[in-house]
């Protein structure tokens, strides 16, 4: 009897003490978590989506110092498997040890569209490694790109500051177009007709070097997903239009809904880094422009129109004009600056060739 005893304690204190060292489990059974970097390995935009709704870190580092981004980065794995790392959280910007940076690593051995890609989900740049070199240096040593659009925009950072929190590798709306340069088209104008301010970027035909018109194309500015189509708009009444711009006028703002009707017919898309951008005034929406869509960059989204404004309630064609929004977390593209240092930050996000130098 004794003995009995004595083995039924000595395996008691051998499962304690396999438990102890965490080799058997007593309790309920815990689901490991993915190691990212291996699920990383298939290039699977949905695998490595669901390993980050199971938990799986992304702020660990492989052996060689590197983010679960910036490994993926390397590994040229394709802008999906980015976009589900940067929706999930993955700073972009991170550096290895060596200052190493994702950008960096692309400008390295990668191809134009992760450059692109990197740039528009908010990648700076002016970041340097351990030998000084920037994006724009290994972007000019890399045959991939040597020659490329990005190239040129990598390199126009060599004497344009690198505002963060913005993308870099934007197109403008319309194609072959400039900013116009008047201050009433920029974003952050006064709007005195209804108390508030212009959130958006105007291109009027006479001020944006190509011809408006009526059913001019309007493009996708970047890669993105469709958030809002506006397929059903219909133009309100001269009646509720003008009630829209009284009610206005004796608000201390122009009231959120009162402004969303004033942007007429409208295509919203979300891009990646969070940014968003909002295109109004359309006359006609596209059909790729479908909400929950893929669009790429230079996509025509929708058409030049006059939806929203006075001559629409009119009846008529009259006055139409592109009015185009960027947004990140913190407000719209331009919010409280000075006309100049918007176009600064305008040629940072649409290129220097769409910014010839600023007049009033
Ligand atoms: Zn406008």
């Amino acid at each position: 009897m004794r003995w009995i005893v004595a083995v039924l304690l000595v395996i008691v204190l051998a499962v304690a003490a396999l438990w102890g060292f965490g080799i058997v489990s007593l309790g309920p059974k815990e689901v490991p978590v993915p190691d990212l970097f291996a699920v990383l390995e298939d290039g699977d935009a949905n695998a490595v989506a669901s390993a980050l709704e199971e938990g799986a870190n992304l702020n660990v580092r492989n052996s060689a110092g590197l983010t679960p981004f910036m490994a993926a980065v390397s590994a040229n794995a394709p802008n999906s498997v980015l976009d589900a790392l940067v929706a999930a959280g993955a700073a972009v910007n991170e550096q290895a040890a060596n200052g190493a940076t994702a950008l960096t690593l692309a400008a390295e051995h990668g191809g134009p569209s992760q450059l692109i890609y990197l740039l528009n989900a908010g990648a700076d740049p002016t970041l340097g490694n351990a030998d000084g070199q920037t994006a724009i240096d290994l972007a000019a040593a890399n045959r991939q790109l040597v020659g490329t659009g990005v190239e040129s925009r990598l390199n126009e950072f060599r004497t344009l500051t690198f505002v963060a929190d913005w993308p870099s590798a934007y197109l403008v709306p319309v194609e072959g177009a400039t900013i116009s340069s008047r201050r009433n088209h920029l974003p952050g104008a006064p709007r005195a007709y209804r108390n508030g301010v212009h959130e958006g970027f105007d291109f009027y035909n006479g001020t944006v070097s190509v011809n408006i018109g009526y059913g001019t194309p309007i493009n996708a500015v970047a890669d993105g997903v469709v958030i809002r189509a506006d397929h059903g708009y219909q133009d309100p009444s001269m009646a509720d239009y003008d009630a829209m711009i009284t009610e206005a006028a004796r608000s201390l703002d122009t009231p959120p809904e009162i402004l969303d009707a004033l942007r007429g017919r409208q295509v919203w898309i979300r891009h990646a880094g969070g940014f968003v951008s909002r295109y109004a005034h359309l006359a006609a929406v596209a059909e790729v422009a479908q909400e929950g869509a893929v669009v790429r960059q230079g996509d025509i989204i929708g058409t030049t129109g006059n939806s929203g404004t006075l001559e629409a309630a009119q009846g008529t064609q009259d006055d139409p004009h592109p009015h185009v929004e960027v947004w990140n977390e913190a407000g719209f593209l331009g919010s409280g600056l000075e006309p100049e240092e918007i176009w600064d930050l305008a040629a940072q996000v649409f290129g220097r060739a769409a910014l010839p130098p600023y007049h009033d």
